[in-house]
């Protein structure tokens, strides 16, 4: 398995736009972060986690050409805003493309994307099979995912176990029940906003924390703010097991 950050920032992304803080205008681009997205290759099978605002530049960047399963986190416009950028694959694989996502997921793309459900539509529109998925294991790409439920602020969002690495994004609580389906990984990705206490995300210590807790033997951070500060003066501080992501970071397991 392989698994490439396509993006590991938070909403906004880093920079956010017109931002001028130390961290923004750092040179280092490891400091530049789309929106948060993995890619995990796996079995010969390409799937996706999130397809936000940053989507089409994201899969050209990574040279992303096939795509068997595209997974939604939540329904929050940094995840979901690229839908309409799958519409090359409807012709690369000449086909629809399929897409899990929970039934509120659904729904919400239902209004978000009214023209992709239209009873006659505007030809050119994405050509989608949609999949609704539940807590517990799903089968995509003939493969055997798991979803976790974990709680964003009020909203349930689903993180994903693959075999032994887990992807948990926008997230400041997990429960005992589901903390289940996470203990001992080889990877577990954990979303860290920043250093200060947040509404809806794990900080950096609370993140951290559960990590140790899940006894992970390798962890990234995703889904940063340009608070959390400088990629390198951060690592430096965390264990050397713990290490924020950057975009483009590819991990072999
Ligand atoms: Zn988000
Ligand atoms: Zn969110």
């Amino acid at each position: 398995m392989k698994i490439t950050f396509l993006g590991t920032g938070t909403s906004q992304g880093v920079p956010p736009i017109g931002c001028e803080s130390a961290v923004c205008l750092s040179d280092n681009p490891k400091d530049k972060r789309l929106r948060s997205s993995i890619w995990v290759e796996w079995e010969g099978k390409s799937i996706v986690v999130d397809a936000g605002p940053d989507f089409r530049y994201q899969l050209i960047r990574a040279g992303i050409n096939s795509l068997d399963a595209l997974l939604f986190t939540h329904e929050h416009k940094d995840h979901t805003a690229g839908l309409d950028d799958i519409r090359p694959f409807n012709y690369l694989q000449n086909g629809h493309v399929q897409v899990y996502c929970s039934q509120r997921v659904h729904t919400a793309f239902q209004s978000h994307y009214d023209y992709i459900f239209a009873e006659h539509p505007y030809p050119g529109i994405p050509l989608i099979d949609f999949h609704i998925i539940e807590n517990g294991q799903f089968h995509a790409a003939d493969l055997p995912i798991t979803a976790v439920e974990v709680m964003h602020y009020k909203l349930p969002v689903h993180g994903f176990v693959f075999d032994k690495f887990a992807y948990i994004t926008d997230a400041n609580f997990i429960d005992e029940e589901q903390k289940k389906h996470l203990y001992d990984k080889d990877v577990l990705v954990l979303n860290a906003l920043r250093k200060e206490k947040h509404i809806s995300h794990f900080t950096l210590s609370e993140a951290v924390e559960l990590a140790t807790e899940l006894r992970a033997k390798k962890v990234f951070f995703t889904h940063m703010s340009h608070q959390i500060g400088f990629h390198d003066e951060v690592n430096e501080q965390l264990p050397s097991h713990m290490q924020l992501a950057y975009d483009g970071l590819t991990i072999d397991l």
